[in-house]
C-alpha cells in the first residue's frame, strides 16, 4: 500500500491539454448539485483566469501547475463538501502571489466576498511557507487569525495542504522534513478541530511516511499480513447483527474499518506495547439512513441490538448522541466482547451524522441551512472564543499554543449551570474554569462554587454531570496562582490580563512616588530621564519601576547620588568589579611575603609554612600550625571544620602560632551574602566595600532566584578586624539577610 513510485512525467502537449480538461470536468461533475444560474461560467472563468496565469509554471513532478488548484478544488468539494465560491477560491488560491494576476482582478471579476478569501489564502502562504524566520507557534496563531476571520480561508488551505502532502515525493528530502513536521504540528490538529477526521488522519499518516519512514512500513506491511485474518474475524462479528438489523428492516451499512497507521504507532508508543497486542486494529461502523427525527432512538435500537450478542463495557460507552463534541462530532461508540475473548468498538451514526464526522464543519454549515435545530452554535461559540483570545495583543504566543494545543485533543466534560444550560469543558477543568466560561467578570469575582449544592473550592474538579453555581464576591481579585489550576485557555488568558490590570493600579502609586522625586531634584520627566532611572534600576520598563516603588522593592534613595546637569539626569557610573580571580602570582606573593607574619614559638623567620586552603587564616584569627606529612607546615584557623579532627588525632604535630600585625599586606578572603533580590543591590554592596571602607574586591559572583539573591565576594582585607568591620557595616544593608565568612 505505500510502494512508492516516482511516475515519470512525459506527456506530450496535446495529452497534456486533454488531461487538463478531464481534471476540469471532474470538477464539474462534483459540483452539479450544487451550481445555481450562472455558477457554470463563474467556475469557467476561474479555471480560465488560473490557468493563463500558471501557464507557464510547472511543478517539480514536472507537470503543468493548473493540476495543482483543480485537484485542491477538487478535494473542497469531494472531501470536505465545500460549494462553489470555496471551489473557485481553491483555483485562485495561488494566483494573487505567484502570478501577475492582482486581488483586484479576483475583486473585479468575482466580486468582495472571493476576493477577501483568496486575500486570506495569499496572507497565510506569505506567512507560513515562506518565512522561515518566525517560529511555528507563530505561524500557528497567525493561521488561527484568519480562520477566526472567515473559516473557509482554513478549509482551502487544509485542502491545498492535503494536495501538497499527496505530492510530496518529488520535493527534496530537506523540504519533505520541513513540511510534514509542519503538517504535524500545525495542520493535523486543525483538522482535527474542525471534525475533519479523514483528512486529520490521512494527513498524520502521510507526515509519518516520510518522518518516521522505517515505522510506518513496518506498520503498513503487519497490517497487510494480518488483514485476511482481520477481514474473517470482521465477518463473524457482524453477521448476527446483520441479520437481525435486515429482519428489522433498517436501511444500513456496516463496515469494519482499519485504524490509521499513524494511531496505531501512536497506541505502539503510548501504551508500550507490541503491534500484536493493540487490540483495536479495526472499528466496527454502522452507518443508518434514519430520518432526522428518529436518528437518537435508532442508534439506541441498534445498540441493543448489538448488546443482545455480545456484552457492552460500561466504562467504555460514549453517547455523543445526547451529547455532541465541541466540534460536532455525534455518534454512539460502544465497545464489546466479541468471539475469541477481543475487545471491539462499535461505532454507531446515522449518513448524516456521517457526513458531519468526515466533512465536518463544513456539513455543518450545509445541514445547518435546512434544519435549523442541529448543532446550530457550536462552531460559531468556537471561533467566537478563539478571536476573544487572538485579539488580546499581550498574549503569548507559545503560551497561548500550548493552551490551545492542550485543549485540542482532550476528552471533554458536560457541566450545567444552575438554570440547566450546558457548558462542555476539557477534562480535569475546575469550578473556576466553568465560572470564566461563563464571562470573565465572574471569573474574575469567584471566591468558590456549589458543585451539586455543595461547597467546593475554586480548584475544584469537575466531572461530567455536575451542576454548578458559582459564587462570587465584589471583594475578590485574581491571583497569581489560579493559573496553577486552570486548564481553558480563556480562563488563563483572561487571569492574565487582570493581573496585568491590578500591577498596573498598584504601579499607579509608584508613579507619583517617582513623580515627586523627579520634582524634587528639579527635573522634568523626559524620556531621557526616565530612562536612565529605568536602566540605573536595571527594569525593563517604567510600568516595572512604578510596580517595583509602589510595593518597595526599589525606594528611589539613589536618586541622590545622580548627577543634575541642567535638566539632565545622570546616573551615577557603576563600581567597576574586576570580574577575574587574582591571578595566580600575586596570590603567591601574597604567601611568600606573610611568612614574615607569622611567629612559631620564639622566630620563626625561617620556616616555610603555607595558609590551609580549607579554612584561609587572615591575620587576627585564631590560629594553630600543622605539621604535614607531604607538604611541610600549614597554619589552619582553629575553628576550621579540620582543626578538631587534626588536634584530636595528631596533636604533636601542632605548632603553636601567632600572627603580627602588619597593615601592608592583604589576605584573600570570602563572604557569603544572603538578601532580598533588589536591583541595586550589587551597587549597594560594592560601594560599602570599595567605595566606603576602601576594601579590594578579587571577584564577585551573584545569583539570585526566587526573590533572594546569594553573593560570593572574594575580597582583600589586612587582619580579621578589618573582615569585622566589613561585615558589621554589610549587615546594616537593608534586606540582607545573612552573612557569612566563607569557611572554605
Ligand atoms: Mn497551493
Amino acid at each position: 500500500m505505500d510502494t512508492v513510485t516516482v511516475q515519470q512525467y512525459n506527456l506530450d502537449e496535446e495529452q497534456e491539454k486533454k488531461e487538463i480538461v478531464r481534471h476540469y470536468r471532474a470538477l464539474l461533475r462534483a459540483l452539479k448539485p450544487r451550481l445555481k444560474k450562472g455558477d457554470r461560467e463563474l467556475v469557467r472563468t476561474a479555471f480560465e483566469m488560473a490557468a493563463d496565469a500558471h501557464i507557464d509554471m510547472r511543478r517539480k513532478s514536472g507537470e503543468p501547475y493548473i493540476f495543482h488548484p483543480l485537484a485542491v478544488a477538487q478535494i473542497c468539494v469531494e472531501e470536505i463538501g465545500l460549494g462553489v465560491r470555496s471551489a473557485i477560491c481553491a483555483l485562485l488560491h495561488d494566483t494573487v502571489e505567484d502570478t501577475e494576476v492582482t486581488l483586484e482582478d479576483v475583486e473585479r471579476e468575482f466580486g468582495n466576498e472571493i476576493a477577501h478569501i483568496v486575500d486570506g489564502l495569499t496572507k497565510i502562504s506569505i506567512v507560513v511557507d515562506s518565512n522561515t524566520s518566525t517560529t511555528q507557534a507563530e505561524n500557528f496563531k497567525k493561521i488561527l487569525l484568519t480562520l477566526a476571520d472567515d473559516p473557509r480561508v482554513i478549509l482551502i488551505k487544509l485542502a491545498d495542504r492535503l494536495h501538497n502532502m499527496r505530492t510530496l515525493d518529488s520535493m527534496s528530502r530537506e523540504k519533505q522534513l520541513k513540511i510534514a513536521s509542519e503538517t504535524v504540528f500545525i495542520y493535523a490538529p486543525l483538522a482535527h478541530r474542525l471534525g475533519l477526521y479523514n483528512i486529520k488522519s490521512e494527513l498524520e499518516d502521510l507526515a509519518m511516511k516520510y518522518t518516521e519512514q522505517d515505522k510506518y512500513r513496518e506498520i503498513a506491511r503487519k497490517l497487510k499480513e494480518t488483514k485476511r485474518g482481520r477481514t474473517t474475524y470482521i465477518n463473524e462479528f457482524i453477521k448476527p447483527i446483520k441479520e437481525v438489523l435486515q429482519e428489522e428492516g433498517f436501511n444500513f451499512e456496516i463496515y469494519g474499518r482499519p485504524k490509521s497507521i499513524h494511531s496505531i504507532w501512536n497506541k505502539i508508543k503510548t501504551k508500550g506495547v507490541q503491534f500484536e497486542e493493540v487490540y483495536d486494529l479495526f472499528a466496527i461502523r454502522i452507518i443508518l439512513d434514519s430520518p432526522i427525527d428518529k436518528e437518537k432512538a435508532e442508534c439506541w435500537k441498534v445498540y441493543s441490538i448489538i448488546t443482545d450478542f455480545y456484552h457492552p463495557s460500561p466504562e467504555r460507552t460514549r453517547d455523543w448522541l445526547s451529547n455532541p463534541k465541541s466540534n460536532g462530532y455525534e455518534a454512539l461508540h460502544v465497545t464489546v466482547m466479541g468471539p475469541q475473548g477481543k475487545w471491539v468498538e462499535v461505532q454507531i451514526r446515522t449518513k448524516r451524522m456521517n457526513d458531519y464526522a468526515e466533512k465536518g464543519v463544513a456539513a455543518h454549515w450545509r445541514y445547518k441551512e435546512g434544519n435549523q435545530t442541529v448543532q446550530e452554535s457550536k462552531f460559531d461559540q468556537w471561533f467566537t472564543s478563539i478571536r476573544e483570545i487572538l485579539n488580546n495583543p499581550d498574549s503569548n504566543t507559545l503560551d497561548f499554543l500550548a493552551d490551545f494545543k492542550s485543549n485540542l485533543f482532550t476528552e471533554e466534560i458536560y457541566v450545567y449551570t444552575p438554570k440547566g444550560d450546558l457548558k462542555i469543558l476539557p477534562v480535569n477543568a475546575t469550578a473556576l474554569d466553568f465560572a470564566y466560561s461563563i464571562h470573565s467578570a465572574i471569573g474574575n469575582k469567584c471566591i468558590g462554587a456549589k458543585v451539586n449544592y455543595k461547597l467546593v473550592p475554586l480548584s475544584h474538579k469537575l466531572r461530567s454531570g455536575d451542576q454548578v453555581e458559582i459564587i462570587t464576591s465584589n471583594k475578590q481579585r485574581p491571583s497569581e496562582d489560579w493559573l496553577n489550576f486552570v486548564l481553558t485557555a480563556k480562563a488563563k488568558s483572561k487571569i492574565k490580563d487582570a493581573l496585568k490590570e491590578e500591577k498596573r493600579k498598584i504601579a499607579m502609586d509608584g508613579k507619583a512616588a517617582f513623580e515627586r522625586k523627579m520634582d524634587h531634584l528639579g527635573v522634568s520627566l523626559s524620556q531621557h530621564n526616565i530612562n536612565e532611572v529605568i536602566q540605573f534600576y536595571k527594569q525593563p520598563s517604567p510600568l516595572d519601576l512604578y510596580y517595583q516603588v509602589a510595593v518597595k522593592n526599589i525606594d528611589l534613595k539613589e536618586l541622590k547620588q545622580f548627577q543634575v546637569l541642567g535638566d539632565k539626569l545622570e546616573a551615577p557610573k557603576p563600581v567597576k568589579v574586576p570580574e577575574v580571580v587574582v591571578p595566580e602570582e600575586k596570590v603567591k606573593e601574597t604567601n611568600k611575603k606573610d611568612a614574615e607574619l607569622i611567629i612559631f614559638g620564639e622566630s620563626s623567620d625561617k620556616i616555610a609554612y603555607r595558609l590551609a586552603n580549607c579554612c584561609r587564616p587572615i591575620p587576627g584569627d585564631d590560629v594553630f600550625g600543622f605539621i604535614t606529612a607531604s607538604e611541610g607546615l600549614k597554619i589552619h584557623r582553629t575553628n576550621c571544620p579540620n582543626a578538631a579532627q587534626l588536634l584530636a588525632n595528631y596533636g604533636h604535630r601542632v605548632v603553636k602560632t601567632k600572627w603580627v600585625k602588619n597593615r601592608e599586606i592583604s589576605f584573600l578572603t570570602g563572604l557569603r551574602i544572603v538578601g532580598m533580590d533588589d536591583v541595586g543591590v550589587i551597587h549597594k554592596i560594592t560601594n560599602i566595600i570599595s567605595g566606603e571602607l576602601k576594601i579590594n574586591i578579587a571577584a564577585l559572583t551573584i545569583e539570585s532566584k526566587e526573590g533572594l539573591f546569594e553573593g560570593l565576594i572574594k575580597v582583600f582585607v589586612h587582619d580579621k578586624e578589618e573582615l569585622e568591620v566589613l561585615l558589621d557595616r554589610l549587615k546594616t544593608l537593608e534586606g540582607i539577610q545573612s552573612i557569612s565568612r566563607l569557611e572554605d
